[in-house]
């Protein structure tokens, strides 16, 4: 393809009238054959990367970046990039409109890198573009690094901590999410206090000040209690909703497994007392009323938990008053692990009725760590914490990647 007129729709599929870049030539060649796209600048306007003056051009360095696929072939493009003598800044590479400086990859082809690296494992990406796997994690790391270090977080004020296994059984990472945005802020190892100190350092290192951390929502079993306190002095603790509930259901769970012990019929009964009842079939609330009526102790515990759900629907003002009376109902059921969880919300009171304050639910940073397994599965094969960190941001902390340019409109 030598001729001025496919030189000339190379120029423009490039986008590069204007940029004093011209295509002087383009060939197939080498084995497996790929293209090479080769590019001259006509030196007129050379502008130093720093400070952009118009400088006097120095040499010039040739350079060699990847680009998207030209149909089935590999495709590279080729400059002398001229450098430029600022008389402030001395001899520098000038800058090109399709590459970042540095870069082995074009704009382009790192775009769609981290579109696809968005959807499927690295090592399924480095096979589709082949590209070695470590090359491509390096462009990922650098993007997400960059993307995530420019957010500003002097507005948040609301976060949940949570914790997600990073491996199978063995570490653990702690993930802190903006309950405003949705957004993953941060992800660091270790479960404990010093992990909320380290989100703390980061966030005045991105704008933010501790104090107007307003709510942090979290779970009863974790050690992030005595890091937030130590960390966020205007912070309230919010016990999750979710979580009481999730406590609730185990505490019926326990009552119809007694009961079963003890001989009671009650096999296959297990989805039929689990969740809400909207969530049944006729049939199956059918079978719940009648095992409730039948087993009265099994009544007392739905009993239980539906006026709890009950009580975390309440107003701001009437929410802490009947939640009193729900445990002074729990303590005197004669059911076991009623009187038990009565004791722990009892326990944790200022923390579970901030609830009504807040409104803050952890139920989103569920559906995250969800993603986070995911992204942990992207990562396969480099078990390294740093990967699955750079995969979980690029999903889930709502970063500034530009990838449009190959999306269609
Ligand atoms: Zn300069």
């Amino acid at each position: 393809m030598a001729s001025m007129r496919a030189n000339a729709l190379l120029e423009a599929a490039l986008q590069l009238k204007g940029t004093g870049w011209h295509v002087v030539s383009s060939n197939f060649g080498g084995k497996p054959a790929q293209m090479e796209i080769v590019m001259e600048h006509d030196r007129v306007d050379l502008r130093c990367p720093a400070c952009e003056a118009q400088c006097p051009g120095y040499d010039a360095v040739e350079k060699r970046w990847r680009h998207l696929n030209f149909f089935q072939y590999r495709c590279e493009l080729v400059a002398k990039v001229p450098r430029v003598n600022c008389p402030r800044h001395g001899v520098r590479l000038s800058e090109v409109p399709w590459a970042s400086a540095e870069s082995g990859f074009t704009l382009l082809f790192e775009a769609m890198v981290m579109l696809l690296a968005a959807e499927m494992p690295v090592s399924d990406v480095a096979q589709m573009v082949d590209e070695e796997d470590t090359r491509l994690w390096r462009l990922i790391r650098r993007l997400v690094d960059r993307a995530h270090a420019e957010k500003d977080w002097s507005e948040v004020k609301a976060i949940a901590i949570d914790e997600t296994s990073a491996r199978r059984g063995r570490s653990y990472v702690t993930v802190v999410m903006d309950m405003d945005t949705r957004a993953v802020l941060y992800l660091g190892p270790g479960r404990d206090s010093n992990a909320v100190r380290s989100f703390c350092e980061q966030l005045q290192a991105h704008g933010g000040d501790p104090a107007t951390i307003r709510w942090v929502a979290m779970d009863m079993l974790h050690c992030y209690a005595k890091g937030v306190r130590e960390n966020f002095p205007n912070a309230q603790i919010v016990y999750d909703r979710y979580h009481v509930m999730v406590m609730a259901g185990e505490a019926v769970d326990e009552v119809r497994r007694k009961m079963q012990r003890n001989g009671a019929q009650l096999k296959g009964s297990l989805w039929v007392l689990r969740g809400n009842h909207w969530n049944l079939s006729a049939e199956q609330q059918l079978q719940r009323a009648t095992l409730a009526k039948t087993y009265k102790p099994i009544g007392r515990a739905l009993a239980l938990r539906s006026a709890l759900q009950d009580v975390y629907g309440a107003s701001k003002a009437d929410g802490a008053e009947l939640l009193r009376c729900w445990c002074r109902w729990a303590a005197r059921s004669r059911l076991e692990p009623f009187k038990k969880l009565a004791q722990t919300i009892r326990q944790y009171w200022n923390g579970i009725v901030s609830y009504f304050d807040s409104r803050l639910t952890q139920g989103a940073i569920e559906a995250i760590n969800g993603i986070i397994q995911l992204a942990k599965r992207r990562a396969r094969g480099f078990r390294n914490f740093l990967y699955l960190r750079t995969i979980a941001y690029w999903n889930t902390g709502k970063l500034n990647i530009d990838t449009s340019a190959i999306l269609p409109t």
